[in-house]
């Protein structure tokens, strides 16, 4: 792995995708304790999430659903703070456990409002797992059931993650380059 350069800036390698691997198999055994015989509907929050999804959906060992939505609140490296929902859930969540996959959890806004839009339509119980979490840039109340990585508060591309939807398909996991 070297660095890499998205619309002039540098990216160096942080996360190899063994060390995700290895800990999306740890998720899924984390998410099979807790709900492996209730039949989750596991909802993938695209774009970012698809990569993580996919892999964790597939080392999920019981009965479970998937269901895809669409939100979008960045644009380059930053968030709007406005979460934009592009695509909406079209299965009835009424009494399932639902198990939302997220790329990354940053300022939070995102997830509180998918979970408040979720709850509205009365599920069992609403778990969260993100592959990446930033603790410090966290400005809002939730709680993150399963987490991969714990992150400093930096821009990082690959395994799903963009910049203005380039880097999705890099394997590996970078990280912002300080100048
Ligand atoms: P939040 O609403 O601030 O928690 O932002 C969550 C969403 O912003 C994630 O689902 C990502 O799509 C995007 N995002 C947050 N941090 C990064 C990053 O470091 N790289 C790429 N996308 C990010
Ligand atoms: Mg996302």
């Amino acid at each position: 792995m070297k660095q890499v350069t998205y619309n002039g800036l540098n990216f160096v390698p942080f996360i190899e995708k063994e060390q995700i691997a290895e800990r999306v198999k740890a998720m899924a055994q984390q998410i099979m304790a807790d709900c492996g015989d209730c039949n989750p509907l596991f909802i993938c929050v695209l774009n970012g999430a698809f990569a993580f999804a996919s892999d964790l959906f597939r080392a999920f060992e019981y009965d479970a659903e998937i269901a895809f939505i669409r939100l979008k609140s960045y644009e380059g490296t930053g968030t709007t703070g406005t979460v934009k929902q592009i695509h909406g859930l079209t299965e009835d969540i009424t009494n399932r456990t639902v198990v939302v996959i997220e790329d990354i959890v940053d300022t939070g806004f995102t997830m509180k409002q998918l979970i408040e839009d979720l709850k509205a339509k009365n599920p069992t119980q609403i778990k969260i797992a993100s592959l990446l979490y930033k603790p410090e840039s966290l400005q809002c109340d939730v709680k993150v059931d399963y987490v991969g990585f714990s992150i400093p508060s930096k821009f990082i591309i690959g395994y799903g993650l963009d910049l203005d939807e380039q880097a999705r398909n890099l394997p590996d996991i970078y990280v912002l380059k300080e100048e």
